[in-house]
């Protein structure tokens, strides 16, 4: 293990090992297979990268999107390591080369598609070599009950036949219990050792606020934390995704939208950009992100509702993996949850598992109605204890007033079951409220004795009232009447007042400056910052590669801090290893003179 921790410190420039790399590297090392499940920025990838570089021979890396593996061996190419890939984005003749250096046995890494390593012709060829390890990287992906199943993944088991002495590891940031069981049946690791670390992201904020104006929500949360910033905006449909990024552009941001259906050079250009340049928005829907390793996204932004909370959990996931404080930003409204149950209906599938996506969608609501720490809840939903008050959620920072809801409930439950449990929330509003309307004038509402008895309330109020009866599974917005309302068994103590329930008073608009957050600390004088950032990017670009490859944020900020003077300080900085303090050190000393 001591030179394993030699390589970490000298290589990669890093102190000390996280909890538990040091096992899981000793459990490769001796030869072991091994599971781990770690959070998104955890720093997953040293467990193999390491033991690759100590066992004789080359590791082989099972990735499943050509950006991640780009990245990840223009990263280690920077630490001196010697990695590199196959994948159709290269020539034949550069295919050769990179096999012959295999041969050779002059790679230590070595990253390859689920689909190019489980051709006979890949097989052969690693068989003709020694192999330190095989690391299956998004290892999710093998299981059908989560969401990002692929079918190449299911032909890895053959790494077990084919190279029984070769260890294994797998390694996913997303994984409930059964995914899990999944992930050790599909990829025979029934001996692998498992290390599961928490499922806590610290540094990201946790905000959900209902949709009132989502567009100028949106701006109004850029532009007061995130100006400059790089982030991602989830949309459901892939028009939104464009109509969003292009009035952002309008708004003065560098603004892409990104979904499957646009060709595939545009895509390729702005996941590009959105690599290599800096303060980029990506207007995406969800087929943007996966894999996608950038470790500066400092805002996750939901204009719609994810359908899961392991999907908002991924997604919000992809900001600030280097630590750095992010925020995970949601608006939604009822008509996110109607729209996704259509979807959810007219998907295909088998009964059975759309069943499973209604649940999901629920506890997905339950979560947006919280009056409690959201952090708490999203670690309880991954079976995870957790602090009953995080302090970095709007729950926690704004706490929630409430109300005693329960005679409203009545009422609204009442007009849904007088009306037949066939309308829809806005109808329900007007018969609540005594409107008039043609609807209500032909099916005769008008004459019930609930007409008219809600008007203590506003539409918007009642509109809040039905959402939480809805998280709180009282009542179903039921695909097959268009989304009408009906109840359910749970609400019957609440109709015979046996029960009392309590809603939330959704927040007026507020302003966000409370909660705002800057991604750097406020001693760092922001002349000396964006020398250095101007400094990293003339470098980036000189070599093509994102910014982030030469140096992470946290390094430039320990920089900031420590202003070193000499060689040696530089060295001792966080994130700098012998190759980059060689290569860097003096171009990056001179910057901080010349301040
Ligand atoms: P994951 O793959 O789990 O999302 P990475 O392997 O990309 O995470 O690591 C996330 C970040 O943490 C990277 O910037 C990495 O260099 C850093 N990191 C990993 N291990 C350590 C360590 N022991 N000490 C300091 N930083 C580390
Ligand atoms: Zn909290």
């Amino acid at each position: 293990m001591q030179q394993a921790l030699t390589i970490l410190q000298d290589t990669f420039g890093y102190e000390a090992f996280r909890a538990p790399q040091a096992e899981v590297i000793d459990t490769l090392v001796r030869g072991g297979d091994a599971l781990l499940l770690m959070s998104t920025g955890g720093g997953k990838s040293l467990c193999y990268q390491i033991p690759a570089m100590i066992r004789p021979g080359c590791g082989i890396v099972v990735s499943p999107l050509i950006a991640l593996m780009q990245d990840q061996v223009a990263a280690l190419k920077q630490l001196g390591i010697k990695a590199s890939f196959l994948n159709s984005t290269l020539t034949q003749d550069e295919i050769t080369a990179i096999e012959a250096c295999l041969r050779r046995g002059e790679l230590d890494l070595l990253y390859v598609a689920p689909e190019r390593l489980t051709q006979p012709r890949t097989l052969a060829l690693l068989k003709s070599v020694t192999i330190s390890l095989f690391a299956i990287d998004e290892a999710h992906c093998v299981s059908q009950w989560g969401h990002d199943f692929r079918v190449d993944y299911l032909a890895l088991n053959l790494l077990h036949e084919e190279f029984p002495s070769v260890p294994r590891v797998a390694l996913t940031a997303t994984a409930d219990a059964r995914t899990r069981q999944e992930i050790v049946k599909n990829l025979a690791l029934s001996n692998a050792e498992e290390f599961v670390v928490g499922f806590d992201r610290p540094n990201i904020q946790y905000r959900i606020n209902l949709k009132t104006n989502p567009r100028n929500q949106l701006l109004q949360f850029l532009k007061t934390e995130h100006a400059k910033d790089a982030g991602i905006v989830y949309c459901l449909s892939r028009k939104k995704t464009q109509d969003t990024a292009a009035w952002l552009q309008q708004q003065g941001f560098k603004a892409l939208a990104y979904h499957a259906g646009l060709p595939a050079e545009t895509r390729a250009e702005h996941q590009r950009r959105f690599l290599a340049e800096e303060g980029v928005i990506v207007v995406a829907t969800i087929a943007f992100g996966m894999g996608i390793d950038k470790p500066d996204v400092r805002f996750v932004a939901h204009l719609d509702l994810p359908k899961t909370i392991e999907a908002y959990y991924q997604e919000t996931g992809r900001a600030g993996r280097d630590g750095n404080a992010a925020t995970a930003w949601m608006v939604y409204g009822f008509q996110d949850v109607t729209k996704l149950r259509q979807m959810l209906d007219s998907a295909q599938g088998d009964e059975q598992h759309k069943r499973v996506e209604q649940i999901k969608l629920n506890a997905m609501l339950g979560f947006c109605e919280l009056t409690t720490c959201r952090r708490h809840a999203l670690l309880a939903y991954f079976d995870e204890a957790a602090a009953e008050q995080c302090g970095n959620c709007d729950t926690c920072l704004t706490p929630v007033e409430t109300w005693d809801g329960t005679e409203a409930a009545q009422k609204a439950l009442s007009v849904i079951y007088r009306t037949d449990q066939r309308f829809g929330v806005s109808h329900l509003v007007d018969v609540l409220l005594g409107k008039a309307s043609d609807k209500i004038s032909q099916f005769g509402h008008d004459q019930l004795s609930l007409y008219g008895i809600g008007q203590e309330h506003s539409a918007q109020a009642w509109q809040s009232v039905f959402r939480q009866l809805v998280a709180a599974g009282h009542v179903v917005a039921d695909p097959e009447r268009f989304g009408g309302l009906a109840l359910t068994e749970k609400c019957r103590p609440l109709l015979k007042g046996q029960d009392t329930i309590a809603f939330r008073l959704d927040p007026v608009q507020k302003t966000s400056k409370k909660l705002s957050k800057a991604p750097l600390p406020d001693d760092i004088d922001v002349g000396i910052w964006e020398a250095l950032r101007a400094h990293r990017r003339a470098l980036a670009e000189v070599q093509g590669v994102p910014p982030y490859v030469i140096f992470h944020d946290s390094t430039l900020q320990a920089m900031a801090e420590q202003m070193p003077s000499s060689l040696a300080e530089f060295g001792a900085l966080p994130g700098v290893g012998e190759r980059k303090l060689e290569k860097y050190g003096d171009g990056f000393l001179q910057v901080i003179r010349q301040l």
